[in-house]
């Protein structure tokens, strides 16, 4: 094993699940969050970075570790439809959803599928490039965490006492790596128990992260992910202090594991990161939740239990404020006709779908339309050309001469874009106004709180903190933080 020599640089990256900028602002002016103040005092601080979309951790996690949108990493939402096994992949939304779709396949997804055949082989994620130039790192409870080296994940025994899962399952991952108590480093059992859904919890990864400082093995590279806040703003809306001041104490756990906080942040780069944003859901049951498969009425769809039967017609995967729309049989139910039924609800914000080069882009109510495709004629603030036809106005995307810039859907035509091309089938993505969620068969539901999976900046900026370095990435967006986190980590040989 590399030994990890003490004077090089290394980087921590804290991932905190719906970290928000507003709610921040308001805790750093009215709350008392040590930790948090004390990291923004050394930082540069960067209030809307862009998240993939839909907005959803996995796609999140695979964006920020590949340096690609999913039309390269191949991991397009939380909930989707894998056409040549004709079955619809859950990676976990809800357990009832796990149970109704056989858990055992859908553990096996999550456990390792998602890193091990769906994350796409021909990207290489921050784990491998920087083990192939000699350096550490860790994963620290994130979902996805594709490395080289092959680790086991010990499934507990109350889970097989349920499902007919192996006891073990190898998974490549990188060299250091957490994933609940299925592969953990301290000996610790604290905060791993099934009611603390066995490691995955804030606690949990401040706990294993905290030994890796304490015994002296801090990486080159951590990622340390914080699953917690998520339910919470779910649950009590987007400004949610009490989450954020219990993210404190566990940075302030974090920076104590240190001899000194000075000492923390002396020879460290830090990134403090959200993962995606949510929007709020309005009070009223009837108007913010938008029943998908009653907007599709008369068409047959596939119910969650039975499986894709021959008489289907449709497939949905929900992603909260997001869904994907199939269709399996194009002739009898094109993608237009879907896009139809669902212009028919204003609640809806954006219908998206692809027909030979061109993305077709409408919105619920009397929305205009419009059409994009890859092309020379605009080019974007991300500098990335388009060709555009119609009304982009529909998108809020704004051109003036050649140049496009985007208002309240951040790099709107990439994320379509990748969203479109990230996986086989002939599907309609589609997504709700701020106030609004999706619901479809048992999918869970956050009337009176808040829900991301969305394409408006609600659900797609995230803040993020930077101690260490000046220097930022070339863009604003997770994309494109892989290679600035590599070029920070690996300084380019100085005779080259
Ligand atoms: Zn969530």
């Amino acid at each position: 094993m590399i030994a990890v020599n003490q004077t090089e640089k290394r980087m921590v990256m804290l991932m905190l699940d719906t970290l928000m900028d507003k709610p921040l602002q308001q805790a750093l002016k009215n709350e008392h969050i040590p930790a948090i103040k004390y990291f923004m005092e050394h930082a540069e601080y960067y209030p809307g970075v862009v998240a993939p979309f839909p907005t959803m951790s996995v796609n999140v996690e695979s964006t920020l570790l590949t340096g690609h949108y999913s039309d390269r990493h191949g991991v397009p939402a939380l909930v989707w439809y894998k056409k040549n096994e004709n079955r619809v992949i859950n990676y976990g939304t809800h357990v009832f959803e796990l149970v109704k779709l056989g858990l055992t396949k859908s553990l096996y997804d999550v456990m390792y599928r998602l890193n091990n055949k769906h994350l796409r082989k021909d990207v290489k994620t921050i784990h491998e490039e920087l083990q192939a130039a000699g350096k550490i790192s860790a994963s620290i409870n994130p979902l996805v965490h594709r490395g080289h080296t092959v680790k086991e994940i010990t499934v507990p025994g109350l889970m097989r006492y349920f499902i007919n899962i192996n006891k073990t399952i190898k998974t490549r991952t990188s060299d250091t790596f957490v994933y609940g108590r299925l592969s953990s480093l301290s000996t610790l059992k604290k905060h791993s128990y099934i009611w603390n859904k066995y490691g995955f919890n804030n606690n949990f990864s401040v706990q294993e992260f905290s030994y890796l400082i304490k015994t002296n093995n801090l990486p080159h590279f951590s990622l340390v992910y914080f699953p917690d806040h998520d339910k919470n703003v779910h649950k009590k809306g987007p400004i949610d202090l009490e989450g954020i001041k219990e993210m404190d104490k566990q940075l302030q756990t974090i920076l104590e594991s240190f001899p000194t906080w000075e000492e923390a942040l002396k020879n460290n780069i830090w990134i403090i990161i959200g993962d995606n944003g949510q929007a709020r859901v309005g009070k009223n049951k009837q108007s913010a939740l938008v029943e998908i498969r009653r907007l599709l009425k008369p068409l047959r769809i596939t119910k969650l239990r039975k499986g894709v039967r021959k008489e289907d017609q449709i497939v949905l995967a929900n992603n909260l404020r997001s869904c994907f729309v199939y269709t399996l049989n194009h002739e009898e139910v094109p993608l237009t006709e879907i896009a139809e039924k669902l212009k028919r609800d204003d609640r809806i914000d954006m219908i998206a779908w692809k027909s030979n080069d061109w993305i077709y882009v409408t919105s619920g109510g009397d929305g205009g339309e419009f059409k994009f495709k890859q092309g020379n004629d605009l080019k974007d603030e991300y500098n990335q050309s388009w060709t555009i036809e119609g009304e982009a106005s529909v998108l809020d995307v704004k051109i003036q001469g050649k140049a496009v810039t985007y208002g309240d859907y951040p790099d709107a035509l990439q994320r379509l874009y990748s969203t479109l091309h990230s996986h086989a089938g002939n599907f309609v993505v589609t997504s709700v106004k701020p106030g609004h969620e999706f619901i479809t068969e048992s999918s869970p539901s956050h009337p009176k709180g808040a829900s991301h999976g969305g394409f408006h900046k609600g659900d797609s900026l995230i803040p993020m903190i930077v101690t260490g370095t000046d220097c930022s990435p070339d863009f604003l967006r997770i994309v494109d933080l892989k290679n600035w986190i590599l070029n920070l980590l690996i300084p380019k040989e100085r005779n080259n």
